[in-house]
């Protein structure tokens, strides 16, 4: 079941010039930084309230957050994760609602979590995520 958003994945060209930005002019804090080699970018998170704001910089051209800034060169939004209790059941559901999946299994994502995306065509533009501690895993 889904129990809340857990984070706006948000695309940046350079976490050097970013996150400045959230740490001086909104006072958010930064809990850390962190390469997800498997899908080319380095992150950082901000926790805002129960949400936490997960800024993404490309570390290769390859990378889809590259791919992203290409098609919005100023960045912006680009995903929205829910955390869910049961990712496999999460993706069965909505497959068998008729969503394309990205990743038909969950992955290892930043801050110790599986994840999963759904594909935009099929969420009405938005390039969606589930999220799920994994077990042991303290996570954001
Ligand atoms: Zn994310």
């Amino acid at each position: 079941m889904i129990q809340r958003i857990d984070h706006l994945g948000i695309a940046v060209k350079s976490l050097a010039e970013a996150v400045p930005y959230y740490e001086k002019a909104l006072g958010l804090k930064c809990e850390h930084i962190e390469e997800v080699v498997s899908q080319k970018v380095k992150t950082a998170f901000f926790a805002c309230g129960d949400v936490h704001i997960e800024l993404l910089e490309p570390t290769d051209p390859e990378s889809p957050i590259a791919k992203f800034l290409e098609k919005n060169p100023a960045g912006g939004v680009h995903h929205v994760a829910f955390a869910t209790d049961a990712i496999e059941a999460q993706l069965g559901q909505a497959a068998a609602a008729g969503v394309r999946l990205i990743h038909e299994k969950p992955f290892d994502g930043a801050g110790g979590k599986q994840v999963a995306f759904l594909h935009p065509k099929s969420t009405f533009g938005v390039l969606t995520e589930f999220c799920m501690p994994k077990p042991g895993a303290a996570g954001h």
